[in-house]
């Protein structure tokens, strides 16, 4: 790899605005979106449907053009450029393959329209059917494929043009929930393997945060917020984030004292949430969140320095490994809690008993709007 190359993120995406016009109605699909993709990264776009994810996609890919902004692949802006001149490969939810063609040539379409010589097509998928786990099955047709067999045949086609990066919209979703999880470990071993960019597009968080290196959270065609999988969980910058990824547990409050780097929410009667004091002033109003697996719940009082709320339990939801609560709390919120089960232990309360919530200053996190 060259030093201008090493530099030079694999996908830029600077101003990026899409507008779709018909029947007297412009409908603004992205609304100025800039990122920076990595070589070698796998990133994910995450948002509900209708954020804008396919057609920033889309637009890398050179199926749509921009209405302002720039997609740059590997430093060069691409504007105008076909999707077949483009060094980037898509694979769909709906593998679309050719149904009258083997595996193998199905895999090798692509190749054979380049001109690439037979045998060394027939070589190239061979080695890209090993990677996929589908050595062996070259001569069948896609309907003697299961599902997920289906979609790796998709990506061995997709991968087999040497693409430096490949674009995946919600490949996984047509399939079953198990499949899907054997798939995701596939595709993260898939990647490592041949070591290029992967943009992965869904709209599920556990999907999104099992197999990124970085997720770009999308809301009403704009980025919320871009990170690791631990930084958007554990630090979800808006409301939207926290509310989206995961059980995001809102609570809010004034500052009532500031001390030794803490902001204290005091809510009288020994009750107190105390949250990284940041740029929190006395007086301010503040919202927060805490993630359900950070709270203990107990009978008993807590310790003083910790966030203190008590309530009482409207649900329990036993999962097998975890059990799930609902609290109701003193400010007239509901708050959600994950325990852990211990193999022998009894359920910590019961619906309509009292209990104590507390969580450490640094588990919950003032947030913007
Ligand atoms: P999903 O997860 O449902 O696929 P998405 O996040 O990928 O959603 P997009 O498909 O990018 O969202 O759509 C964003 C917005 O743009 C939506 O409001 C959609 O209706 C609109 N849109 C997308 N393509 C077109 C088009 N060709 N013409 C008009 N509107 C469009």
């Amino acid at each position: 790899m060259t030093e201008t190359q090493s530099v030079l993120p694999a996908i830029e995406l600077v101003g990026l605005v899409k507008e779709f016009t018909g029947n007297g109605e412009t409908v603004r699909a992205v609304k100025g979106v800039d990122m920076r993709i990595e070589e070698g990264e796998f990133f994910s776009l995450l948002g509900p449907s209708g954020c804008g994810k396919t057609t920033t996609m889309r637009m890398i890919a050179g199926f749509d053009e921009p209405t302002s902004g720039e997609v740059r692949l590997h430093g060069k802006d691409v504007t105008g450029v076909p999707p077949n001149k483009r060094d980037v490969n898509m694979v769909f939810q709906s593998y679309a393959l050719f149904p009258h063609m083997t595996v193998a040539d199905n895999v090798a379409f692509g190749l054979r329209r380049k001109g690439v010589a037979k045998a060394e097509a027939a070589g190239r998928v061979g080695e890209m059917l090993e990677i996929v786990g589908l050595a062996g099955r070259e001569k069948r047709r896609p309907a003697e494929l299961s599902g997920g067999q289906q979609q790796r045949v998709a990506l061995a086609r997709a991968l087999v043009n040497d693409p430096r990066a490949l674009l995946l919209d919600e490949p996984l979703a047509a399939l079953d929930l198990k499949l899907r999880q054997s798939m995701q470990v596939e595709l993260k071993r898939i990647q490592r393997e041949v070591g290029i960019t992967f943009v992965f597009v869904t709209h599920d968080q556990g999907e999104a945060l099992t197999m990124s290196d970085r997720i770009a959270v999308m809301n009403d065609g704009r980025v919320e917020q871009l990170g690791s999988p631990r930084e958007i969980y554990e630090h979800p910058g808006s409301k939207f984030v926290a509310g989206f990824i995961g059980t995001s547990n809102l609570l809010s409050g004034t500052v009532t004292e500031l001390r030794d780097g803490v902001a204290v929410i005091g809510l009288g009667d020994a009750e107190r949430i105390v949250v990284p004091a940041g740029d929190a002033v006395m007086g301010a109003d503040l919202e927060l969140t805490v993630r359900p697996e950070k709270i203990d719940m107990r009978v008993e009082e807590p310790g003083a320095d910790r966030s203190r709320l008590r309530g009482t339990v409207t649900e329990v939801v036993y999962l097998g490994t975890s059990t799930n609560y609902n609290v109701r709390t003193s400010l007239g919120t509901t708050i959600t809690v994950f325990t852990q089960n211990a193999s022998d232990a009894d359920d910590i309360a019961v619906r309509g008993d009292s209990v104590w919530l507390s969580w450490e200053p640094r588990h919950s996190y003032a947030i913007g709007a």
